[in-house]
Parts: structure tokens; sequence; C-alpha cells
């Protein structure tokens, strides 16, 4: 079992953010950080089950005082048993948090770190709205560092309004040269309801931001990473294990708004608006909603399309084992297709996505939904 913790505030939100995320005032945080408290005290299901892995998003969740996380982080274990191994990871924004503020968070418990740079370009961060510059990354990596943090995430994003492949390059080059233990390199989606969608933007052609994409595997394997996701590097040894557990469907349970779990066949997620989740007091009865039963058919397109994002795809007897059906009784057409046309290979008992395969993951994902 996972846990996912969800922190809504963000200093200031980003142009190109459709996040459950925003502004909150100092009251609105310590009335969270309590329902949250509450949330985490009053949940049944996995009460005296192992736990590998805490993972506090948002927002960012270090918009919320260090103490204040520590004080979740203690009640998490109060309520749960991780595991001694447990990952337990924290997104932090670089501008929100102090050196101060990052011992005492490694001294909680936290020993992974997601830094949220997207890029290194000073421009490039205006454009997108960040409220940090590349000076303010270089600080927090390097305190992070001091803090006793060896597992550090790098979140970028490319096919930025006026980027061009050659500058991708050098930002993946200029975070490389750091050495962070991960790399995640998203490429930047405009959506319906944010700032950007409602601009005139310059954005990258198609063919250009395939490009970037093929950039960032060379660049960073070059550089000892190894793609173990469609937009996931890792130095062998330091892959996500949260993540990676969503596309193992592992059961998982998310606290905090909006938050979604994954729990006994069930999938729900708690409420999005923040004044109902407050007022609820994190009671769960109360806040969790959309509770759907998945029958067979959701499970294994789950089973496929979640996999397949992997590098190492699907074992053909983990899906018999889930199933007791065969995988190509089950998918025989999609299979077949994909194996014809070169976007997958099937080797060892294993299916996994071609390099071609995993750019155009969509439109394959789609065929087995
Ligand atoms: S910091 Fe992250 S969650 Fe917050 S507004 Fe920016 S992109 Fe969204």
């Amino acid at each position: 079992m996972m846990l996912y913790i969800h922190i809504p505030f963000c200093a200031r939100k980003c142009l190109y953010c459709d996040f459950l995320s925003g502004y909150g005032s100092e009251e609105e945080k310590e009335s969270y950080v309590r329902s949250l408290l509450q949330e985490i005290s009053l949940v049944k299901e996995p009460v005296g089950r192992y736990i590998s892995s805490v993972y506090i998003g948002g927002g960012t969740p270090t918009v919320i005082p260090a103490k204040a996380l520590a004080s979740v982080l203690a009640s998490v274990r109060e309520r749960f048993v991780l595991t001694p191994d447990c990952e337990v990871s924290l997104e932090v924004n670089p501008g929100t948090v102090s050196e101060k503020e990052l011992f005492l968070l490694r001294e909680a418990g936290v020993n992974r770190l997601s830094i949220g740079l997207q890029s290194p370009r000073e421009q490039e961060l205006r454009v997108l709205g960040r409220i940090h510059g590349w000076e303010d990354f270089l600080r927090v990596y390097g305190e992070a560092r001091d803090a006793g943090f060896s597992d550090l995430n790098v979140d970028l994003m490319y096919a930025l309004p006026g980027q061009t492949p050659e500058k991708w390059r050098q930002n993946l080059e200029t975070v490389a040269a750091l050495q962070p233990e991960h790399i995640s390199a998203y490429s930047l989606i405009i959506e319906e309801g944010t700032p950007f969608s409602r601009m005139q933007l310059s954005l990258p052609g198609e063919e250009e931001e395939y490009t970037m994409m093929e950039e960032t595997q060379d660049v960073l394997s070059a550089r000892g990473y190894l793609r173990y996701e469609i937009s996931n590097y890792a130095k062998p040894g330091y892959e996500c294990r949260h993540n990676l557990g969503y596309w193992e469907r592992k059961e998982y349970l998310g606290l905090g708004l909006g938050a979604a779990s994954y729990i006994g066949h069930r999938r729900f997620s708690n409420v999005r608006d923040l004044k109902t989740y407050l007022g609820r007091k994190g009671r769960p009865s109360e806040i969790r909603e959309n509770i759907r039963t998945l029958d067979l058919q959701d499970e294994m397109a789950e089973f496929m399309f979640l996999g397949l994002r992997k590098t190492e795809g699907i074992r053909e007897e983990d899906f018999f084992g889930c199933f007791h059906r065969s995988i190509w009784e089950v998918y025989e057409k999609p299979l077949t297709r994909y194996l014809d046309l070169g976007l997958m290979y099937h080797r060892d008992g294993r299916l996994f996505l071609s390099r071609h395969g995993l750019q155009v993951s969509n439109v394959i994902m789609a065929d087995f939904v």
C-alpha cells in the first residue's frame, strides 16, 4: 500500500497549470493541516498494513511550514506502519523552503525531494509564470545536498513557447551536469481554462517536439540515466518507487483535497472544493466521492495502458496471474498490429513499446481502453 498526501496551495499560480492548487491564506493553510491530521486519524482501510511509499505533492507542499509537514508525517507514522526502507518523497519549489526547513524535513523522515525547476533559463521561467529563478534552484539544490538528501529529482518541461530543440538540449545538459539522481521531462500541454489557453503562444511544431523527446533520451542516457518510463529517467536504483507503484497498479490511499485512491478494486477521490473539505473536517465518509468499482474489463485495460508506460513493459505471466486469461486471447488484435508496425516488441515473455512506440504512446494506449 502507498500513501499520497495532497497540499493544494501555491505561492502563485503558474500560467500553464491546471492542477488542483491555488493561493491560500495563512488561516486556510492552518485549517487545512488540521483537517488533514483529522483525516489521517480517521481513515480505517490500511491501518496495520505496511506502507512502502509516501508522496507529498501539490500544489507546493513547502508553502506550508516544514514544522506542519513534519507533524503530518508524524501522524502518518502513528496511524500506519511504514516499511524500514519506505520512500518518502516531497515536492519542493525553489524559493519556498529554507535550509533550516530542509534539515527539519530530512529529520522528519523525508528521504527524496522532487524539485520543480522546469527550466534553467530565466526567460523560459518568466514565460511559464514560475516564482523562482535559476539561482534560487541552485541554492535549494545545494542546501538539499547539505541537509543529507541523496535522492533528488528535477522536473523539467519542454516544447515551451519559443523553445528550439537546441535550447532544450542545452537545458538538459545544464541540469544533468549537476547529476541529480532522477530527472522527469514532460512536454508542455496547453490545458483548457489556463491563462496559456487564452494566449497566442508560439509553440514548437509537432516535429520539433518529437525531436526534443528524442534528444531527451540521447542526452540523458549518455550521462548515465536510464529511461524507465515515458517521461522519467533515473540513475540505476533511483527509479521513483511511488510512481512505479501507480504503473504497476499497487493500491494507494489519497489523503487531502481531491486526492485519488485505489483500494480493493475501487477507485475514489476526495472532494475538490476547499471549503467543503475544510467544513467536513476530514471525515472520510463525507469527503469521498466518485466511488467506482472496476470491472474485469477496466482492470485489464488499466493493466495494459499503465504497464506499457514502463520501458520494461508488461509480463504475459503477470497478466495471466491477475486475470486467469491469456493476454493474447484478450488483446490479440492491438498487440499484433503494434508488433507488426514495430511500435512494440515481444521478448522473453515481456511486451514493451519500442523507442518510437514510446513517442506515440498516447495513440497506442487509447487502443487498450
Ligand atoms: S507550482 Fe506547480 S502546482 Fe503550483 S501553480 Fe505552478 S505548476 Fe501548478
